[in-house]
């Protein structure tokens, strides 16, 4: 019988919790009598959220980010929008509809009280960035404009042009650098934390390493939080920045948190397709361009063969021959269901042979019906940086004329193919977004606790900016009020001392090893090991597959790698060595995890566990809890715990998107 672990959560009906919550806070001084220091590791919008709103209460923050500015952390970028229950359109909307729709597109998997209260702080998210003066797009009249994202029949998404996670970032950014200026945070750039320090069974402080010196730096704090995002880049080629990378959160999973959730991975329907093996990155096209791009494939299957081969264009193909397969068999959502659904519904045009690239892994989405309806000026003004951005990577505009059939326009349409793009799992946090080791807190999108199997577009800078304005300033001081008697603990403690070393040995470790191959050739590989057997579609077969491979190229990687240089001053090769020595645990966490899995939800789809009509099937009965993973030493299987699912004011159903 697995272990059973509780999230916190008071007692009572849902709606009245979080409040309820809130007038029990147990508030710290906050103006800062108190001198308790707080590091948070990460300037994302989670990060900078965070440790800018710590700062303002008081608490004196140590701010780590691996970038030479948080200004480049990967938050900037996020780009479609945020969501926000605001209704300004008129159309409905409420906080229960949001917290609705979350749950439901998480396919009821997610924390049923948790997503109530993120959707509860939404709107509150949008009035603090306007205060500091968000640029969000604006209607004529002067209102805030909204559009709409996958999963939702209302507008609801706040934007910033394509540009929404940088604009987010620069006001967080601004109210970070006024507590830099007023002494309450001290930021430290080009800093890697490499180990968390437990001393007596709490956290207590990191290890740190000066990316340009090399040099290791020991900090000490009443409480550490980590905003470190996503393990997207264990696939090699996801849609994430290069940089992003796991290293904090599975050295804090190493040293006793528990990792929630890893096999529910987000593969993203609109990205521009693989096109060689040269490739170290794809590209998202943002959702956003659902609201007006329509997804099709040719109906028949010699007019795609035409396509593989380059003897015909899309826009040679009439209307009646064209598929537009997802408003076909989701009439009710059509373009703007839940990126899992449209990523499985591509995969399975293109696995038909449909595919309409010459690797046949592709789909259209074709702006014509939009642009000769609306004018391009209007679809420019929408998604105009995108248009460049895709042909700057492509040579093609969609925003050029190409054909006329029957007095209609059809205008180039853009390739997309789904691509690993975000990752709910993460390190598992109760209702307090505490780890399971006391004082050690996750927030954005490296904690799992808000998006169940699949998340909904426009909610990961909702999630990020709820835990770090608006959440976590208020539950961490339920921790630090029972820390306020307690010194901060100095760095000479041999804990310190101990986890200095260990980081220490291991950069010696993997310097030493001095083999052949590039730490990119290994994570290549091991990028294509997760993206076919740990992928879209998964078996307990492949699964298994999986997991010998991994650990096969593992035991390369530990004999056979070859890290130039040495470890003082600026090493990039050791940086990501170190990187993909976690990406491998993070591999087989995720293949464990899906193994365990014995049904299909969200993003996390086993071939077996499916309808007949080829969606997802879940299985309640058995798998309606948190899959929390213990570590138990490398190369050995973790240990499942389970956090049982409550729903109470949501009725668990099979996901509909048809009517
Ligand atoms: C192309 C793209 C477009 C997106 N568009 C949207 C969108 O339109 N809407 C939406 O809601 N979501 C979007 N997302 C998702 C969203 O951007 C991310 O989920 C979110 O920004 C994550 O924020 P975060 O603060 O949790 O982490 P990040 O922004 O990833 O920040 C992580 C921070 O941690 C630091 N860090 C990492 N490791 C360490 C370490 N070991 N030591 C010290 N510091 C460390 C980094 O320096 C960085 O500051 C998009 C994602 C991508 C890839």
């Amino acid at each position: 019988m697995a272990k059973v672990i509780d999230s916190k959560i008071p007692a009572g009906p849902v709606p009245e919790k979080w409040k309820e919550y809130k007038a029990h806070q147990r508030l710290v001084n906050p103006k800062n009598k108190l001198k308790l220091d707080v590091i948070v590791v990460g300037t994302g919008l989670a990060g900078a959220s965070a440790a800018a709103s710590l700062g303002e209460m008081g608490f004196n923050v140590i701010n780590l980010c691996i970038q030479d500015s948080p200004r480049r952390a990967h938050s900037i970028a996020a780009q479609g929008g945020i969501n926000a229950a605001k209704c300004y359109q008129n159309d409905g909307d409420s906080i229960y509809r949001l917290f609705y729709d979350t749950v439901k597109g998480g396919d009821y998997r997610a924390r049923e009280a948790n997503v109530y209260r993120l959707a509860e702080v939404s709107n509150n998210i949008i009035d603090q960035c306007v205060a500091q003066g968000v640029p969000f797009a604006r209607e004529y009249g002067g209102m805030l404009a909204n559009r709409s994202f996958g999963g939702a029949q209302v507008s609801r998404t706040f934007y910033a042009k394509g540009q929404t996670g940088q604009q987010l970032l620069l006001g967080a950014y601004s109210s970070l650098s006024c507590q830099v200026q007023a002494g309450k945070v001290k930021l430290y750039t080009r800093y890697e934390m490499e180990d968390v320090v437990i001393v007596d069974g709490r956290a207590r402080g990191i290890i740190a390493k000066d990316l340009c010196t090399g040099k290791l730096v020991r900090f000490s704090a009443n409480a550490v939080v980590i905003a470190t995002g996503g393990y997207g880049n264990t696939y090699f080629l996801s849609t994430n920045a290069m940089g992003c990378n796991c290293t904090a959160a599975v050295q804090c999973y190493r040293k006793g948190a528990y990792f929630a959730n890893p096999s529910y991975v987000q593969i993203h329907p609109t990205c521009i397709p693989v096109h060689g093996d040269k490739q170290s990155k794809l590209t998202l096209m943002s959702e956003s361009l659902r609201n007006d791009g329509r997804i099709w494939v040719p109906k028949k299957l010699e007019d795609a063969k035409a396509l593989q081969a380059g003897t015909k264009q899309g826009w040679e193909i009439p209307e009646e021959d064209r598929d537009y397969y997802l408003e076909r068999r989701y009439p009710a959502f059509g373009n703007l269901v839940p990126r899992d659904v449209a990523s499985r519904a591509a995969k399975e045009r293109c696995d038909k042979g449909f595919g309409v690239n010459n690797t046949g892994l592709a789909v259209f989405l074709d702006f014509s019906e939009s642009i000769n309806r609306l004018g391009l000026d209007v679809i420019m003004q929408r998604y105009g940086n995108l248009f460049e951005m895709y042909e700057e990577i492509t040579d093609v505009f969609p925003g050029d004329v190409a054909n006329e059939i029957n007095g209609v326009k059809y205008y180039k349409p853009m390739m997309i193919y789904p691509a690993i793009h975000y990752t709910m799992g993460g390190i598992w946090v109760d209702y307090e977004l505490q780890t399971s080791i006391p004082g050690l807190f996750a927030i954005g999108e490296c904690n799992f606790s808000d998006h169940g199997a699949n998340r909904l577009g426009a909610s990961a800078l909702m999630q990020g900016l709820a835990d770090g304005y608006f959440v976590l300033p208020y539950t961490i001081q339920n921790y630090l009020a029972d820390q306020a008697v307690w010194p901060k603990v100095s760095t000479d403690l041999p804990e310190f001392a101990e986890a200095e070393k260990a980081v220490d040995a291991e950069q010696d470790r993997l310097l030493n090893i001095r083999g052949k191959r590039s730490v990119d050739s290994i994570h290549k590989e091991l990028g294509h090991i997760m993206w076919e057997y740990v992928g879209m579609g998964r078996t307990a077969e492949g699964l298994k597959t999986g997991l010998k491979k991994m650990a096969e190229l593992e035991k390369e990687f530990d004999t056979n790698l070859f890290v130039p240089g040495t470890k003082e001053g600026l090493n990039i090769e050791l940086d990501k060595a170190i990187h993909l020595r976690d990406f491998f645990t993070m591999g087989q966490l995720v293949a464990f995890d899906a193994l365990s899995r014995n049904e299909s939800c969200g993003g996390h789809f086993r071939e077996e566990y499916q309808t007949e009509e080829g969606e997802a099937k879940r299985d309640d009965e058995n798998y309606f809890y948190v899959g929390c993973w213990d570590y138990k030493g490398k190369g050995n299987e973790p240990e499942l715990i389970k956090e049982p699912l409550e729903y109470e004011a949501i009725k668990v159903q099979t996901r509909n998107y048809k009517n």
